[in-house]
Parts: C-alpha cells; sequence; structure tokens
C-alpha cells in the first residue's frame, strides 16, 4: 500500500483531500484504480477520476483503458490520447 501522492495519507483513494487538485486521495497501487480504490478494469466509469474512468495500473496493459496494445499508441481513455503503461502522472 502506497500513500496519497498529495497528502502522504494512508487513507483509501477516493477519501476527501485538501491538497489533491481533484478533492480527493489520489494512489498509485498496483491493481487498483488510483482515484477510487477500485479493483475493477481500467476505462470503466469512476466517480473520482478527472477523466471518468478508473486508471488502474497493471502490468503490460494501457493504465486507462486495460489495453494490452504498446504504450504510445492510440487511446481512447487517456487524457494525451496515448496508450500509457504504469505509472502515470
Ligand atoms: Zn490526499
Ligand atoms: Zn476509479
Ligand atoms: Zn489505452
Amino acid at each position: 500500500m502506497s500513500n496519497c501522492i498529495y497528502c502522504n495519507s494512508s487513507n483509501a483513494p477516493g477519501g476527501s483531500c485538501h491538497k489533491s487538485p481533484t478533492k480527493y486521495h489520489v494512489k498509485h497501487d498496483q491493481g487498483k484504480c488510483s482515484f477510487c480504490g477500485s479493483t475493477n478494469a481500467p476505462g470503466g466509469s469512476c466517480h473520482r477520476s478527472p477523466t471518468k474512468y478508473h486508471v488502474v495500473m497493471v502490468p503490460g496493459k494501457c493504465s486507462y483503458c486495460g489495453s494490452t496494445n504498446a504504450p504510445g499508441g492510440s487511446c481512447h481513455r487517456s487524457p494525451s490520447k496515448s496508450h500509457v503503461h504504469g505509472v502515470f502522472q
């Protein structure tokens, strides 16, 4: 388990955070949505994420859409419009 990237709290992602631009704790825990802590697949509807979709770090998959395509390919879920593997900013 990691801590919130904005306030270093160990509380679950999605809880109220006064340091975060989204107002909620954000954590980069592998296999869990960084914004809400759900273990759902990346790309599903998320109420806490600025992109409105779960963003989940899964080895070998795009964190935004769950595709196994190479990083940099066209992605409908990523704010940069490209697949991103691993930690995002
Ligand atoms: Zn926080
Ligand atoms: Zn989520
Ligand atoms: Zn993608």
